[in-house]
């Protein structure tokens, strides 16, 4: 008892000592807890950041917008700066751009494509021009817009073409030499002989290219492009050079990487250089004397943005002299003699009048909302995507409400939320198509509210315009304008009653524009689309899920149509390339009545139900070709059918496991791999002899 009294004697008398050790104690509780908060959000942003850069890069599908990357990656580095004990070289803050997909040959870069810095406020613009001031006196400074695209590297040897790569993690990229051939603007040679150049510039595809690509795209019922950039990504990333040369890309070239035999000493040197070699050059760039010139510069570029026929997400100061730009040097990931200026997201509030619902080709139900007009990034915005019935829950929208709308990249301007909510509750789907007056379904783990009635007319001119398409049918005539006068004029009620036009038929419904030699024309090509492989009548039939590669795969695999309808899954799931959801969505469209009736009308109208491919002939199965160069008279998808067709497959990279290499003119860096490894070349003429 003494003795506790006395403890309790010298903590009364030392009280202000007994207060500070407690205090501290919690401090120091309070700082390992804020370490590990910190230390827990570092992490949390880099995972996340981690994520959305492979969905951008490596998916070409971004889930969010930029204006939000690029927040998250703000706050991230303002992080790393403050606590630097966490800091990390495998940071997304310290790493360039996505990874080299390896389907595609790598190439290791020369010279490092670098990223940019980013600012985002004229502050900012003004802090780079200090540390530019700090190093250099009076540069000279190029503005430029910011293409949004892909960056590219393309090398010339004597003034010729021979290689193209992405810019994958800035030091390893993806050979796309073919790819970036089709491009009509990428010269293949140049209008000097030098012996070497290698120029870095941006692919994209034009905002005309980009309506048409999505349009096609929600024609054949697929998932579209979100915004330009990526649809330029994802068009370049392709196997088949087709493809790419059918998206309409473009490109603007903007730097000399690397040159022999001449020197150049400013960028706006190089630039009029690249213009005389015959390159589309970057264009509207100016050179200015200080930074507040730069800023007008930027501010008009701005302006002018939405006037444009391609986005840019940007515009870039570049310090004009190569000395000035050698004496500032680079950081791991961007040169700190340029900086890129991001133009913030415009957002608008507007009222929402009406939410109308479409009928997509596959049933989907799609809701528009209907805007009063507001301007944002430079165009009249009326419409904006609503998405599903999910999105306008979470969001909580009902018509006559007042919205925000933002458009950034993306041309598909959305609503962000609800700003004056009308009181009304919350918009609800109509439970009838609004096409149709069927009941609409929503199937178990599918946010999609579909219409299943496959005589409704809004999904029946879809399908019709669909089946009659190039790749499908291709009955050249029967566009969609044509085929909406049929259906309004009863001519056609069902798919099959194509295949029961007549002259006659289409005469004497007396439409307007159409004369004898059209209406023959019509019937002629309906008459030769009868004769097409049993491949390309799959894919027509539009069944969920089956594109136009797997329609073929089918036809080869079972080559008549009757083996295709009784065919069951397990027998589907053997075709390399097939999973259970597409094996399933075959099978369930054979099942229904409608279906094999129109199978039955189409075959007694005489559409071949065949395959037209070798039958039984697999001589190269178990072989894998790769295709490089021009083949003197074969395109390159024709060459893959054919080896398909004979049991073989193809792949678009040489490796130990390629059996035979396939080499038409200009033939680059594949041709040297497969020299290499000691992989069998032939030219078209010996596979013309192995086929025949
Ligand atoms: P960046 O796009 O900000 O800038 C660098 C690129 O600009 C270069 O690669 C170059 O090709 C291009 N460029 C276009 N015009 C140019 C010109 N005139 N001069 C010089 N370069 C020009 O940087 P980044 O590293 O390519 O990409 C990062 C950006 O990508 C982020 O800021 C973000 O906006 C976006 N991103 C978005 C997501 C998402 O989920 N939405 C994910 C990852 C990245």
């Amino acid at each position: 008892m003494k003795y506790l009294k006395a403890v309790f004697l010298i903590l009364v008398n030392n009280i202000n000592i007994v207060i500070e050790l407690i205090n501290l104690f919690w401090y120091n509780i309070c700082l390992v807890k804020l370490m590990e908060n910190v230390k827990a959000k570092i992490e949390e942003l880099r995972k996340t950041l981690q994520y959305h850069s492979d969905r951008y890069y490596n998916d070409d599908a971004p889930e969010i917008e930029d204006y939000e990357y690029d927040m998250m990656m703000r706050e991230l580095k303002a992080l790393e700066a403050q606590y630097p004990e966490y800091d990390s070289a495998d940071s997304p803050t310290k790493r360039v751009g996505g990874k080299a997909d390896n389907s595609f040959e790598s190439v290791v870069h020369n010279v490092r494509m670098e990223s940019l810095q980013d600012a985002f406020s004229f502050d900012e613009i003004r802090d780079f021009e200090k540390r530019v001031l700090d190093v250099v006196s009076k540069p000279a400074y190029c503005v430029e817009p910011k293409i949004d695209g892909l960056s590219v590297s393309l090398e010339y040897e004597n003034g010729v073409f021979v290689r193209g790569s992405t810019r994958g993690d800035g030091n390893v990229g993806e050979d796309v030499s073919g790819n970036l051939r089709v491009i009509r603007n990428i010269p293949l040679k140049l209008n000097k002989e030098i012996p070497f150049i290698e120029v870095r510039g941006e692919v994209y595809m034009p905002k005309k290219s980009f309506e048409r690509v999505v349009d096609r795209q929600l024609l054949n019922g697929e998932k579209p492009f979100k915004n330009p950039r990526n649809a330029a990504a994802g068009s370049l990333r392709q196997k088949d050079s087709e493809v790419t040369a059918s998206r309409g890309l473009d490109i603007f070239v903007f730097n000399v990487q690397q040159i022999e035999g001449v020197t150049l000493n400013s960028h706006k040197q190089s630039l009029d250089f690249l213009q005389e070699l015959g390159f589309n050059t970057v264009p509207n760039y100016t050179l200015v004397n200080n930074i507040d010139a730069a800023i007008d510069e930027i501010n008009k570029i701005g302006e002018a943005r939405g006037d444009l026929e391609f986005d840019i997400d940007g515009a870039v100061i570049k310090v004009d002299d190569f000395a000035m730009r050698a004496e500032l040097g680079s950081t791991a990931k961007f040169p700190k003699w340029a900086v890129a200026f991001k133009y913030p997201p415009e957002e608008k509030q507007t009222k929402l009048i009406d939410i109308e619902i479409g009928v997509g080709r596959t049933g989907v139900l799609t809701p528009t909302a209907v805007l009063e007009p507001v301007h944002l990034a430079g165009t009249t915005v009326s419409r904006a995507t609503l998405h599903n019935q999910d999105f306008i829950n979470e969001k909580g929208i009902a018509i006559g409400d007042i919205v925000t709308v933002r458009k950034a990249g993306d041309i598909i301007p959305e609503v962000l939320c609800v700003n004056e909510h009308n009181g009304d509750g919350v918009y609800e789907f109509p439970e009838i198509c609004p096409s149709c007056g069927s009941e609409v379904v929503k199937e178990e783990g599918e946010a999609a509210i579909r219409c299943i009635n496959p005589d409704c007319p809004a999904q029946l001119l879809r399908n019709l315009i669909h089946f009659c398409s190039r790749d499908a049918m291709d009955i050249e005539g029967l566009g969609p304008a044509i085929l909406e006068t049929f259906v309004n004029n009863n001519l056609i009620e069902k798919t099959e009653d194509i295949y029961l036009l007549t002259y006659d038929k289409i005469a004497s419904a007396a439409l307007e524009g159409f004369k004898e030699k059209s209406i023959n024309n019509i019937i002629n090509s309906i008459e030769k689309s009868k004769q097409n492989d049993l491949g390309k009548l799959i894919f027509a039939l539009g069944i969920r899920h089956v594109g136009a590669k797997a329609g073929s795969l089918l036809a080869n695999h079972f080559k008549t149509m009757n083996a295709i309808m009784d065919a069951s899954v397990d027998e589907i799931l053997q075709i390399d390339g097939f999973g259970a959801v597409m094996a399933e969505s075959v099978v369930d469209f054979f099942k229904n009545e409608k279906s094999r009736a129109l199978i039955e009308s189409l075959a007694q109208s005489g559409v071949n139900m065949e395959s037209q491919s070798v039958v039984n002939d697999t001589r190269f199965e178990g072989m894998t070709f790769v295709l490089t160069g021009t083949l003197p008279t074969l395109k390159r998808s024709e060459a893959s059918k054919i080896i398909e067709s004979f049991g073989g497959k193809t792949s678009s990279s040489v490796s130990k496991k390629t059996s035979i290499v396939l080499a038409g003119e200009e033939a680059g860096s594949k041709l040297d791999k497969a020299n290499a490894l000691g992989i069998r070349v032939i030219s078209e003429e010996e596979f013309m002899e192995m086929i025949k």
